[in-house]
C-alpha cells in the first residue's frame, strides 16, 4: 500500500517537471521567434533587440537545462563508497556490522567481483577464472545499497557526486577506493593484438587464460615478460608469472630451449631490497636474461616484434625492436581519469590522503584507500586489508565528534611465485621495512607452505573473512 503510494508520488513528480521541461521549451521556442522578428527592423536597434533577446534566449535555455536536470534523482546517503573492489566492500560489510543502522550506498558498474590476486596462478595454469569470480550481489550485506552506476564528477564543497546516469547522491562522509586505471592505450598496437599472436596480460579478466593457452602451447622460443614504470598494482605481479613458465618448461624438460627475457622499465628486480637480492638468485638459477631500463611502447603482433624505449646509465634513450614467440605484458597503469580531473587529486592525480589517516588531505569527511589513494604503499588486496579498519574507525570516530587517529603503517604483501609449488612471501611497509607475520621464517625463502597459502588460504580469507569483515580479520591476525 505504501509502497504504491510512494510510487504515484513518484510517477507525479516524473511528470509535473517533464510538463514543465515542456513548457519552458515552447517559452524558448517563442523568444526564438521573437530574434527572426526583430531583425526586420532598423540595423541599430536590431542589434539592440538581438542582444537583449540572446540574453533572455540564454536565460530561458538555462532555465529549461536546470528543468531537464531536476528530472534525474538526487538521495542522500550518511557514508556513500565509490568503487566495490576489494577496498569498498570490505568498507561497507565492515562498516555495517560496527554501525548497524547506519545507512550505506556504494557506487560500482560491474555485477562481477574478481579475485585478482589469483590472476597469477590463473596464466601459470594452476588455478581458474571461474574461483576467482563471484557476483557483486552476493558479496555485499543485503541492507547496503548497491547504486550500479559509474561515479563521474565530483562536488566536495557540496558534498556530492554526479553519475554517469545523471542522477546525483549527496553524502555525509564519502570513501573513495574505484581501483587504478590500466593504460593499454598508451602501448602502441597494443589493444589489437592483446589476447592473439602470443600476447598476452594477467592484468585483463578477459585474457588472462589465454596466457595459460601460451604457455602451455609453446616448446622453444623466445619469451619477454614486461614491465612498465612503477607505480603498478601487485609490482610482483609482472615476474611472478615468467617463475611459473620457466617452471612449466623445466617440468618438460624444455628449459634449455627457451630464450627467457625480464624487460623492465624500472632500474631493479623489486622495489625492497632485502627481497631483490634474493629474487637475483631466482632468475639466474632459471637462466633469465633482465633488461633493465627497457619500456615497451609498441607491439606489432603479427610481426611478433616489441619496440622498447632504453633508457641507458646515463639517461640516454634508444630504442629497440626484439622479436618474440609469446610476450607477456604488464600494461601502463595510472589513476582513473575521473580521478585525475577531480579536486580530490593530488599532483601525481591519485586521492590525496594523509599516509597514516587515510583522511583526505583537503576535505576532512573525504576517506580513500586501495589502488585508487596517494598512500606511497605496495598496491596490493594485502594493503586494503590493513587500510580498512583504520578507514571504517575514522569515519566512526568523526561521526562521534572525535578526532581521526593514524593505524596504517604502509604494509603491504606480495606472495612472491616462484615456482608451480613455491612462494617467498614478501611482507614491507612505508619505508620499504621488512614486516614478517612470521618473523621466525626467513621471508627470503622459497616455501611449499606459502605456495599452499598462494592456492587456498588466501583467497579463502578474501572471500569468507576479509570482505565480509576485514576488521575481524585483523583483530585476529
Ligand atoms: C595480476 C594481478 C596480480 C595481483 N596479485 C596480488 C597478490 O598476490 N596479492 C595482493 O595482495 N594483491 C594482488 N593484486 C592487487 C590487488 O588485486 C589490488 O591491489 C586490489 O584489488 C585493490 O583493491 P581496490 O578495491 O583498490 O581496487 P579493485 O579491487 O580493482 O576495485 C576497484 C573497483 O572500482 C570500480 N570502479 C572503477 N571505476 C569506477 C567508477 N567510476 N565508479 C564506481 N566504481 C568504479 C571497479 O569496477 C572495481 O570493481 C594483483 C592484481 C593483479 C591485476
Amino acid at each position: 500500500m505504501a509502497t504504491s503510494k510512494v510510487k504515484e508520488t513518484k510517477a507525479k513528480t516524473a511528470a509535473k517537471s517533464k510538463a514543465s521541461a515542456a513548457k519552458t521549451k515552447v517559452k524558448a521556442s517563442a523568444v526564438k521567434t521573437t530574434v527572426k522578428a526583430s531583425a526586420s527592423k532598423a540595423k541599430a536597434s536590431a542589434v539592440k533587440a538581438a542582444t537583449a533577446t540572446k540574453a533572455t534566449v540564454a536565460k530561458v535555455k538555462a532555465k529549461v537545462q536546470s528543468t531537464v536536470q531536476s528530472a534525474a534523482k538526487v538521495s542522500h546517503y550518511p557514508v556513500l563508497i565509490i568503487g566495490g573492489g576489494a577496498a569498498g566492500v570490505s568498507v561497507a560489510n565492515t562498516l555495517r556490522r560496527k554501525s548497524t543502522l547506519l545507512e550505506i550506498a556504494l557506487i560500482e558498474p560491474s555485477e562481477q567481483h574478481y579475485y585478482q590476486p589469483g590472476f597469477t596462478i590463473i596464466g601459470g595454469g594452476a588455478y581458474s577464472l571461474k574461483k576467482a569470480t563471484k557476483q557483486e550481489a552476493d558479496l555485499l550485506h543485503p541492507s547496503i545499497i548497491w547504486v550500479k552506476d559509474f561515479a563521474e564528477t565530483f562536488e566536495p564543497k557540496k558534498n556530492s557526486v554526479l553519475l554517469k546516469s545523471g542522477d546525483t547522491i549527496t553524502y555525509d562522509y564519502l570513501v573513495v577506493c574505484p581501483g587504478l586505471q590500466l593504460d593499454w592505450d598508451k602501448i602502441s598496437g597494443l589493444e589489437e593484438t592483446l589476447g592473439k599472436n602470443g600476447v598476452c596480460s594477467n592484468y585483463s579478466h578477459k585474457h588472462v587464460e589465454y596466457t595459460w593457452e601460451c604457455i602451455k602451447g609453446l616448446e622453444s622460443g623466445t619469451t619477454l615478460f614486461t614491465q612498465p614504470p612503477m607505480p603498478i598494482k601487485c609490482a610482483g605481479a609482472p615476474q611472478k608469472i615468467m617463475y611459473l613458465a620457466a617452471d612449466r618448461f623445466r617440468k618438460k624438460g624444455i628449459l634449455d630451449k627457451f630464450d627467457i627475457q625480464f624487460c623492465n622499465a624500472g632500474p631493479g628486480m623489486f622495489g625492497v631490497p632485502f627481497f631483490a637480492k634474493a629474487l637475483s638468485k631466482v632468475i639466474a638459477d632459471y637462466g633469465i636474461t633482465t633488461n633493465f631500463g627497457n619500456n615497451l611502447v609498441a607491439i606489432d603482433g603479427k610481426a611478433k616484434k616489441a619496440t622498447f624505449e632504453v633508457t641507458d646509465g646515463d639517461g640516454k634513450k634508444s630504442t629497440v625492436t626484439k622479436d618474440f614467440d609469446m610476450i607477456h605484458v604488464t600494461p601502463p597503469q595510472s589513476a582513473p581519469d575521473f580521478i585525475k580531473s577531480s579536486p580530490l587529486a593530488n599532483a601525481g592525480g591519485w586521492v590525496d590522503l594523509n599516509d597514516r589517516t587515510l583522511q583526505h588531505n583537503k576535505f576532512a569527511n573525504i576517506f580513500g584507500l586501495g589502488d585508487a589513494g596517494s598512500t606511497p604503499n605496495a598496491k596490493t588486496a594485502a594493503a586494503v586489508r590493513k587500510q580498512v579498519p583504520v578507514v571504517v574507525k575514522n569515519i566512526l570516530r568523526l561521526i562521534e565528534n572525535e578526532a581521526v587517529q593514524e593505524g596504517y603503517d604502509g604494509y603491504g604483501s606480495c606472495p612472491l611465485t616462484t615456482s608451480l609449488n613455491t612462494v617467498m612471501l614478501a611482507e614491507f611497509s612505508y619505508g620499504g621495512k621488512v614486516t614478517p607475520s612470521f618473523p621466525k621464517l626467513d621471508p627470503r625463502e622459497n616455501r611449499f607452505i606459502w605456495w599452499i597459502g598462494k592456492k587456498i588460504g588466501f583467497p579463502w580469507l578474501y572471500w569468507y573473512w576479509m570482505l565480509p569483515d576485514a576488521e575481524e580479520f585483523l583483530d585476529k591476525d
